[in-house]
């Protein structure tokens, strides 16, 4: 079986290249033919010697995800829904906006965490994503986008870890897809224009700390255990203590950062005047570092398996407030794509529909849209 070369980050590629009697500048030769200039055909890297485009022709290849569809926005969100086999898709959701293009990438297939807000926690966990489906998602995007606006002019200029699946929990797979989105020879994102964003697997957040230290968000949704472990049940592993003193010191690597806070704004739940001055109490524990973190609200996106439902507009607004007011930078996510369902665990509207995904396929092609999706905002206004 021939390799794909979008499971490699940059040393994976010169290591690969090695093996075939290649020194490493062939190497970054090739990287940026596949990640700069999106290109697949070994044929068409003129630069690079005959017999190399042989040999690499007959022992790899460069092969993105099979497309399900795509959904274009009024708002020019796009959505693109892929194929990952055995009967598994996941998505990725491109949010323009002034001056930036943010992509929403997926890390699993389905997710093990059980978030009881979440479609996609309600699903349940089909398989980890390799580095290269990470990536296509990416690679893809960006390549489809730049010819469709006629320029070689980056187009997705932050990646937000925030589509299917606990990329924390997926970590190997994880770790050298990033390094390519920030690779100067890759796509040459800052690391603080890519985003990971996590339910608070402790350890994961430590070893990515060290490994690669890029924008970190952490899905809170509760001021207090209790709480926390019904909403995100992972708490009751890592629970609010642990995984604080874990976002701290995550900022010993990340300096001059701060963490950003998701909090899903669920009615009668988590949304009263008391939990806000409790969170206040919480962030305030943790370090006399003002500054530290920001609050990303998030209205919840309800869908019918959760019983939970969306805190009012003006609910959010106070909730808001009382953060504001003590001092806590806070923004209200706001809405994209919602004409298109574009949100992360899109599939998970599906949960009770338990039609083949070969069905289903069949379905989106003839009517151009998913039979059934739930909805989710897009986050991206408050991150850096
Ligand atoms: N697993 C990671 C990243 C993917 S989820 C995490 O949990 O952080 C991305 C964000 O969407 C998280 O903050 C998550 O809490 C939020 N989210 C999940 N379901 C939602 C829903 N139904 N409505 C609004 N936000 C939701
Ligand atoms: Fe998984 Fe994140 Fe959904 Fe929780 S919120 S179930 S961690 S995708």
């Amino acid at each position: 079986m021939t390799v794909n070369l979008l499971d490699f980050d940059l040393e994976g590629l010169a290591g690969y290249c090695q093996q075939l009697g290649e020194k490493r500048f062939r190497a970054v030769q090739l990287f940026r033919w596949i990640h700069q200039k999106g290109a697949r055909d070994f044929d068409s890297m003129t630069d690079l010697a005959k017999s190399l485009r042989l040999k690499l022709a007959s022992n790899a290849h460069i092969k993105s995800l099979d497309l399900i569809s795509q959904h274009d926005s009024a708002d020019g969100t796009i959505k693109w829904l892929f194929d990952v086999g055995a009967g598994n898709a996941i998505e990725a959701v491109f949010i323009p906006e002034e001056g930036r293009g943010t992509l929403c990438v997926s890390s699993q297939a389905g997710c093990a965490m059980a978030c009881r807000f979440c479609s996609t926690g309600h699903q349940g966990f089909s398989r980890n994503l390799k580095t290269s489906e990470i990536l296509a998602q990416l690679w893809f995007a960006e390549h489809f986008l730049r010819q469709q606006r006629q320029t070689d002019d980056r187009v997705v200029s932050n990646v937000v870890m925030m589509g299917m699946g606990e990329p924390l929990q997926n970590y190997t797979e994880l770790i050298p897809a990033l390094r390519v989105m920030l690779d100067d020879h890759g796509y040459g994102l800052s690391r603080r224009r890519v985003t990971v964003s996590t339910s608070g697997v402790v350890p994961k957040i430590d070893a990515l700390g060290q490994d690669c230290p890029v924008a970190l968000a952490v899905s809170l949704h509760a001021s207090n255990d209790t709480l926390r472990n019904y909403l995100v049940p992972l708490n009751i592993k890592y629970p609010l203590a642990d995984l604080l003193a874990a976002c701290l010191r995550y900022l010993q690597h990340a300096p001059r950062d701060f963490i950003t806070f998701e909090y899903c704004m669920l009615e009668d739940v988590n949304d009263q005047d008391a939990h806000a001055h409790e969170l206040v109490r919480l962030v305030r524990a943790q370090t006399h570092v003002d500054h530290w973190c920001k609050f990303n609200l998030i209205p919840f996106n309800p869908f019918p398996a959760s019983g939970l439902r969306r805190s009012s507009a003006q609910r959010v607004l106070a909730f808001a407030k009382i953060l504001t007011d003590a001092g806590l930078v806070t923004t209200v996510r706001k809405t994209r794509g919602d004409d298109i369902d574009a949100a992360c665990g899109q599939l998970a509207g599906d949960v009770q529909d338990r039609t083949p995904i070969s069905v289903r396929m069949a379905h989106q092609r003839l009517h151009g849209s998913t039979p059934q999706s739930s909805r989710r905002e897009r986050a991206t206004e408050s991150l850096p």
